[in-house]
């Protein structure tokens, strides 16, 4: 099937069309990799990997479809290029594991500039490489009007260091890496049509467009044994904490002054009303950054790992025992924070 046939445009003027099978040649060119354990990449029916001794492999996948995940006017395509990989290598992180291959699928409209597909490229690819992933395969396609792309990202892990969501107990502290809400914060200025202004701004809209997948922390995390539970923060802290805690049958307990806050979030924050931007903080998703649960024997050595800046993370509650699964928010106050909905679903 032709990919997208493509003259011009705002990247600058291209005067060869862009098909499938160039796409593919052009991918292989300048995206793939080598690596001792691929014994076939890009350009066969199946790519083949040699397994790692001792370790278990770890698959995940994600889609970003325009309109639904993002917007083609806001959202410069070298950045989507980095977020569909990033969304990805932050599931394989919740897990512990080492990101290793990658399959790319996108689905481009016909007439989409040649400029566009190469930055997209080089933005995926970039993040990838980062994090020592190689790109193995995938697949092309035409689509008739909204861009697709969907990315599988396979990572490996010692058996016994996987770190699932169900292992929370009551008594386990509950702990988030990085500063949650900037994402939707970021979302939010974007979306009001004004134009970033200052460094604030721009350090929020950066947080939405360029999410860092938090692989080097998760990866640590699993190494020393140090949680009960893990979860990547990608609809929103509520929902992800909320599946956590079902997935463990536990209730957790949150103490809304505890979640930390970048400067620009809680700057924005004042000028909201009090719950309303609570609210917006915990169900704004695409945080992508670790909720993970930890017995209280273990929370020395993490202290440790805080202190000497391997890792940034707080405490922002504990888990509880109840006879179903469900959070609290709560102000210092006493007073709980009603929570409508929890996060972002799809309707389907
Ligand atoms: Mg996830």
């Amino acid at each position: 099937m032709r990919a997208a046939i493509v003259k011009g445009g705002a990247h600058g003027a291209t005067t060869k069309p862009f098909n499938e099978l160039d796409l593919i040649r052009w991918i292989k060119k300048h995206h793939s990799g080598k690596s001792r354990d691929i014994i076939l990449g890009i350009g066969d029916d199946c790519a083949a990997i040699k397994p790692a001794k001792g370790k278990v492999t770890l698959v995940t996948t994600d889609t970003l479809t325009e309109e639904v995940h993002f917007s083609r006017k806001l959202t410069p395509a070298k950045l989507l290029g980095a977020k569909s990989a990033a969304v990805n290598l932050s599931d394989i992180a919740a897990m512990g594991g080492e990101p290793k291959y990658a399959l790319l699928s996108p689905c481009l409209p016909k007439g989409l500039e040649h400029g566009w597909i190469k930055d997209f490229l080089k933005g995926f690819h970039e993040t990838l490489k980062r994090h020592g992933c190689i790109l193995i395969g995938g697949n092309v396609s035409s689509a008739k009007d909204w861009i697709s792309v969907t990315v599988t990202v396979m990572g490996q892990i010692a058996e016994n260091r996987i770190v699932k969501r169900d292992g929370a107990k009551p008594g386990d502290l509950i702990y988030i890496t990085g500063t949650p809400g900037d994402s939707a914060m970021g979302l939010d200025l974007l979306l009001s049509g004004r134009k970033p202004g200052d460094k604030a701004d721009k350090y929020l809209v950066s947080r939405h467009l360029s999410p860092t997948p938090r692989v080097e922390w998760g990866r640590l995390i699993a190494e020393k044994g140090l949680a009960s539970a893990m979860i990547d923060v990608s609809d929103g802290l509520a929902l992800d904490l909320l599946r956590l805690v079902e997935a463990s049958n536990v209730c957790a307990d949150m103490s809304l002054e505890s979640i930390p806050l970048s400067v620009p979030t809680a700057r924005t924050l004042v000028s909201m009303k009090e719950d309303e931007g609570w609210r917006r903080i915990l169900n704004g998703g695409e945080d992508y950054e670790l909720l993970f649960t930890v017995h209280p024997k273990k929370e020395s050595l993490l202290k440790k790992l805080i202190g000497s800046g391997k890792i940034v993370a707080s405490k922002i509650g504990h888990v509880t025992d109840a006879s179903k699964p469900a959070i609290r928010f709560s102000y210092s106050s006493g007073r709980v924070l009603k929570m409508r909905q929890y996060g972002y679903v799809h309707s389907l």
